[in-house]
């Protein structure tokens, strides 16, 4: 597996590469945002959001852009709101300085583990009910005809359909959708799930609320109540 470490501080890049060459990663290097977007494509990033050039945040959003590839990036503390910065850059996960490398080893391998089962998954049509969804294509059809869905829609519906018809907390559509922890960004949730549900409705699939935690995907003719959400008192 190929790792691209980008970060400006030679001294944290070396001790940084060493870990990861001694756990079997190839290791390529750049210490500026240019160097990053030049380089070759690799199999993950470790992206640090404080660099010379360009503001790490922009960086990561080009290198997801560009080929989808995962990122994890590197906050300082101090700097700004770690949790939120890391967030709203739209990496895969991030970790804040310092950070131990067992940690970090640990992350890096689960952001792999995803990465590849995701690229496995988005290859294959998905069907459901009428409906057959192609996550890497980006496409949508009803018995072969196309569902004009919103970019937005079909995030909110990939992240649905991809956890299998479980039920999927309001808090992490939110991330996954908007890269935004925000509170307010609840209603624009809603919003867009009611427009979701209307083009779904045709195909006999439902967006379920499951009261107090978020929503799942079942087919209309599914009757199976969802678990019981815990009521105080
Ligand atoms: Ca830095």
């Amino acid at each position: 597996m190929r790792i691209l470490l980008v970060e400006d501080d030679d001294r944290v890049a070396d001790a940084l590469a060493g870990a990861l060459r001694r756990n079997g990663y190839d290791v390529q290097r750049a210490g500026n945002a240019h160097d990053a977007l030049a380089a070759p494509s690799v199999d993950l990033v470790l992206l640090d959001l404080g660099l010379p050039d360009r503001d790490g945040i922009e960086v990561c959003r080009e290198l997801r852009a560009r080929d989808g590839v995962p990122v994890i990036a590197v906050t300082a503390r101090g700097a700004e709101p770690d949790r939120v910065r890391g967030l709203r850059s739209g990496a895969d996960d991030y970790v804040v300085k310092p950070f131990g490398t067992a940690e970090l080893l640990a992350r890096i391998e689960a952001v792999l583990r995803r990465s590849v089962n995701q690229r496995i998954h988005d290859t294959r049509p998905l069907t459901l009910g009428d409906l057959t969804i192609r996550l890497g294509q980006r496409t949508v059809t009803l018995n072969g005809r196309p569902v004009p869905l919103t970019r937005k829609e079909f995030d909110i519906l990939a992240v649905l359909v991809r956890a299998g018809g479980a039920a999927v907390p309001r808090e992490h559509i939110i991330v996954e959708v908007w890269q935004s922890t925000y509170d307010g960004m609840s209603r624009t949730l809603d919003v867009h799930v009611a427009t979701l549900r209307g083009k779904l409705g045709q195909a006999g699939i439902i967006v379920r609320t499951v009261r107090g935690f978020g929503y799942r995907l079942v087919a209309a003719d599914d009757t199976t109540p969802d678990p019981a959400t815990p009521v105080d008192g």
